[in-house]
């Protein structure tokens, strides 16, 4: 789950990391009150949404009076932006964080994450952050330091120390990021986080480190023991049909090709979309309908393949263990009953109860068209969206 740049700084300053003073607003107006709350002269009106890239893409402005707050601030809202993260889609900007402007003399890249090489939490920094980080990797790795952390041992203050200096820090600097490290450390642990990234971790003209930018991504396996982080969800910013899917329990990706596939098991989803690739084919997702999968969310799942017009032919894949073929087959009948299927469905059964639920779907009138295995399901769905 991802969360926007006010709620990261939120956390942050849960955990003790000092963040400018910054106020959220869903109106001009509201962002205009939220300057005059901010003492000095500058003020950032930064555009709240999933993804990085906004100071290019125009989201993060300037202001150097109320008058400024409030033109930026009605530019942004209620319009949509896109960045060189977002991958092509436009995220609706809801709402807009007003912080105080600060003087920047340099801007470091800070951020924690599970290196799953080394197995660890592990912190990786940069002393040329900012805007062109990717640049900075792609052309000077050797710029990039790493801090792996025994977890055991947990996150060591010298280990804090040795980072700074690596960054050229001074003495009153290291006290500083040490502070921000062990905090990030404990937040990183305590709510099941996958990624913080501090990028800028400014230098502030003054001396003092400042964290100007926060982006959170959690692990989703591990929202249900953390409500506090539910509750900050906000699905507007997420592909609809795949907000759809997770509230069935369903997983689902959305892709680009016109082959609806719905199968049970991500191994196996993965291999139906490599066969039909193979066969000249394109998915148009991936969907996993899970082990347990019922009537009902088989029902669901059509109705989810189905909201994409680009679908011109599904291929159910479905191998039954725990979930019985003749189960799977009665909730293709109900699905293609209720959801008024246009297009050719192509159903491959193999395992528990096939011969029942081959037979159900061969009685049912409906057009089906049965496939013995795996290639000649995938060889019949490309033919038929061909056709
Ligand atoms: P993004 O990463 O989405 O582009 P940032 O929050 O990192 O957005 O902002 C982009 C740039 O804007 C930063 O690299 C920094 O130079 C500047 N900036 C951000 N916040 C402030 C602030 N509070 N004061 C001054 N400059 C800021
Ligand atoms: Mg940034």
């Amino acid at each position: 789950m991802n969360f926007h740049e006010y709620q990261a700084k939120q956390l942050f300053a849960d955990y003790g990391i000092a963040v400018p003073k910054g106020i959220v607003a869903r109106t001009a107006d509201e962002a205009v009150a939220a300057a005059k709350q901010i003492p000095g002269e500058m003020w950032v009106v930064k555009a709240q949404i999933h993804a990085g890239g906004r100071g290019k893409a125009g989201g993060v402005k300037l202001a150097r009076s109320f008058d400024d707050v409030k033109k930026y601030a009605d530019a942004m809202l209620g319009t949509k932006m896109a960045t060189y993260q977002t991958a092509g889609v436009e995220l609706p900007i809801d709402s807009v964080l007003v912080c105080e402007g600060t003087d920047i003399a340099a801007e470091m890249y800070l951020s924690v994450l599970v290196d799953r090489a080394s197995k660890t939490i592990t912190f990786i920094a940069c002393a040329e952050g900012g805007m062109d980080i990717e640049e900075v990797a792609r052309t000077n790795p050797s710029a990039i330091k790493t801090v792996h952390v025994d977890y055991v041992q947990g996150l060591q203050a010298y280990q804090c120390r040795q980072l700074g200096f690596d960054l050229g820090l001074n003495a009153k600097q290291v006290g500083q990021l040490s502070k921000i490290m062990l905090g990030l450390y404990k937040l990183f642990n305590e709510k099941d986080l996958a990624l913080v990234e501090l990028n800028p971790l400014a230098i502030l003209t003054n001396g003092d480190l400042a964290v100007l930018d926060g982006k959170i991504n959690s692990d989703d396996n591990a929202t249900f023991r953390h409500p506090e982080l539910a509750a900050m969800r906000d699905i507007r910013q997420e592909d609809e049909t795949e907000v759809l899917a997770s509230q069935h329990d369903l997983n689902y990706v959305t892709m680009d090709g016109d082959i609806g596939c719905m199968v049970n098991g991500a191994g196996l989803a993965m291999a139906t979309m490599d066969v039909i690739s193979l066969n000249g084919g394109s998915p148009a997702n991936f969907l996993d309908v899970g082990g347990g999968a019922t009537k009902e969310r088989v029902t669901e799942a059509f109705k989810l393949i189905l909201s994409s017009d680009k679908v011109k032919a599904i291929f159910v894949n479905i191998f039954g263990g725990i979930v019985r073929c003749d189960m799977i087959a009665e909730g293709i009948i109900a699905a293609v009953k209720e959801v008024d299927v246009k297009v050719p469905v192509v159903v491959r059964l193999e395992g528990t109860n096939v011969e029942k639920g081959k037979e159900l779907l061969r009685s049912s009138g409906l057009a089906i068209t049965a496939a013995d295995d795996i290639n000649d399901g995938a060889q019949k769905v490309v033919a038929a969206a061909r056709a």
